[in-house]
């Protein structure tokens, strides 16, 4: 058992509010703020951001048990079903009874912080950190950045902040801190397909919906409601992009062309598409974590990475898990802690990072290959004959716990295994032949 400290978390964003309950249960004092207004005194537009949950994130949940509460708002997606031009495929994720989850940004942040209040942390929003003395863990809040500041003196920090991390920003300007930021040039817009008028959804409730079209790709996750949230991924620049789509007929065309079937469930196609905002994507990386037995970075503000593999919150989830282990192991020795955690933590941050930027070409392009397609039917025939022997890539990093680099590294090894065995003559034919399975078992 630790010796109660006064812990401040800075962002009561998905990491924060989780590492709230966390700390609480640990015994500590924890106070969390945040600049935003508190979300569960907010009107929502209608407008629901949808997250994936999958192993790693139920995990970090149950740790705490609150992961049956969290099920009662999530949908499970079981398969893809990828809407090519003139057909609609559909491809199982896992084993039977494996599922990722869908879940609402706001509704579960909302549900979150409820809990970590009723644990016993307190929030204060609508306040925003400026800066933070690392030496003596002090927060600086204030209305703006050059107006008057309050200090907040705290035994602890955590930064659970985002991808722009004030709190990281103070870290930066210390000697031999590593950082790096990368955008890419595809950005992404958010736009709706409701419910029909008796609820129902106009899609498979079931399935994580992809319209995969090459450098640009339509996805849609389904919410509690009967609407679906749909992700637009596409250039900024370029004959298919954000910048050539400029009025709404121009809009019309493009999906009534490379969306056919979207048209009729997406009804205010091009209101959306003009009122949304355009964001962008990061991968950004530093080190290291923490600052003695001060300070720590968590979640996104460590390792902001793009959302291809459905893993940042669940990375972030799983930096607690982990945060969590040490606190067991090391009780009261914070800098052994902290120290254990980012070692810990740094190299799975970095492979789940690779794993995700490699997978928007996965997702966008290479679901539309039959070839592609093939291959992980001849993945998926040889790791039900010997499940001991072969675990999709995609497996490891949804439906298990052991390390994303790991994942990365056997991945590699697969991908050479598989490149190798696609080059046998009548591939098509034989893809379930035992010459196939030798053949995998040789190379193995
Ligand atoms: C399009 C998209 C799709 C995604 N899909 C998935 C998915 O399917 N599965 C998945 O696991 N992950 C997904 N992610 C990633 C996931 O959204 C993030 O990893 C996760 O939200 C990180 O949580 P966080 O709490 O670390 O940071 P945030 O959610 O960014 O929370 C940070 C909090 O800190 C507050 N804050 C910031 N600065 C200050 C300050 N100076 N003072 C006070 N408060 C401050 C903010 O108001 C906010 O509340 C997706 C991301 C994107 C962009």
């Amino acid at each position: 058992m630790q010796t109660p400290q006064k812990i401040a978390i800075v962002g009561s964003g998905l990491v924060g509010s989780l590492l709230a309950i966390y700390l609480k249960k640990a015994g500590h004092v924890v106070h969390v703020y945040d600049r935003s207004p508190d979300i569960r005194k907010i009107e929502f537009s209608g407008r629901s951001i949808n997250l994936a949950m999958s192993h790693r994130g139920w995990k970090a949940l149950d740790g705490v048990g609150i992961g049956d509460e969290v099920r009662t708002i999530a949908i499970p997606m079981d398969k893809r079903a990828i809407h090519m031009t003139d057909k609609l495929n559909f491809q199982n994720y896992g084993q039977e009874g494996e599922s990722i989850y869908s879940i609402s940004r706001g509704t579960l942040n909302k549900k979150m912080i409820e809990l970590a209040e009723q644990a016993g942390a307190e929030f204060f929003f609508e306040q925003k950190i400026w800066d933070v003395t690392l030496a003596d863990a002090s927060l600086h809040i204030g209305d703006s950045e050059r107006g008057e500041w309050q200090e907040y003196k705290y035994d602890m920090v955590f930064g659970a902040d985002g991808a722009f991390s004030r709190v990281r920003h103070r870290m930066q300007r210390q000697n031999m801190f590593n950082y790096s930021q990368e955008f890419l040039n595809t950005g992404y817009k958010e736009l709706n397909i409701p419910a029909n008028e008796d609820g129902s959804p106009k899609l498979d409730k079931n399935s994580f919906h992809i319209w995969p079209r090459g450098d640009y790709m339509l996805i849609a996750l389904p919410n509690l409601d009967g609407s679906f949230t749909c992700t637009l991924f596409m250039p900024f620049e370029g004959e298919n992009s954000f910048a050539s789509l400029t009025d709404r007929e121009k809009v019309e065309a493009f999906f009534e062309k490379n969306f056919p079937d979207s048209i009729d469930v997406i009804p205010k196609l091009a209101q959306d598409f003009f009122n949304n905002p355009t964001s962008t994507l990061v991968t950004m990386k530093c080190f290291p974590w923490t600052y003695e037995d001060k300070i720590a970075l968590i979640g996104d503000a460590c390792h902001a990475i793009v959302p291809f593999y459905g893993q940042g919150m669940n990375a972030g989830f799983e930096d607690i898990s982990i945060l969590n282990e040490m606190m067991e192991q090391y009780g009261n020795d914070w800098k052994m802690v902290f120290s254990e955690y980012e070692k810990s933590r740094k190299p799975n941050a970095d492979a789940i990072a690779e794993l995700s930027y490699r997978n928007f070409m996965e997702m966008s392009s290479k679901t539309a290959d039959d070839k592609f397609l093939l291959q992980k039917k001849i993945e998926k025939h040889f790791s039900d004959k010997y499940p001991d022997k072969w675990i999709p890539l995609y497996s490891r990093v949804t439906f298990s716990h052991r390390p994303y680099t790991e994942a990365l590294a056997i991945g590699d090894k697969q991908k050479e295994i598989m490149d190798e065995v696609m080059l046998l003559a009548d591939i098509d034919k034989i893809w379930n032949s035992v010459a196939v399975e030798n053949r995998i078992l040789e190379l193995l």
